[in-house]
């Protein structure tokens, strides 16, 4: 049987460490996290929405805000683990 994962948006990978990547700017499934995805999570809101930094800050409300720069470095460690795994 081939390696088969099925994404929350829908899309189909058959190949290992596709889908983590994929789930990176998944908007799906960012939006329907588990503690799993929240690393994905965290890596797009770092990579992609750098700049929208002060409108995201808006959404997740001055706790995450702060939480969300806090951990910058530790997301830093976070995308290389990812990249050696994927
Ligand atoms: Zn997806």
């Amino acid at each position: 049987m081939p390696y088969s994962e099925t994404c929350t948006c829908g899309r189909i990978f058959t190949t290992p460490g596709a889908m983590k990547n994929h789930q990176n700017s998944c908007t799906t499934s960012k939006k329907r996290l588990s503690a799993v995805l929240a690393n994905a999570k965290e890596l797009f809101a770092v990579q992609k929405a750098k700049r929208l930094e002060v409108l995201a800050i808006r959404r997740l409300g001055c706790e995450d805000s702060q939480d969300l720069v806090g951990r910058d470095s530790e997301s830093s460690l976070l995308s290389n683990a990812v990249s050696s795994i994927t």
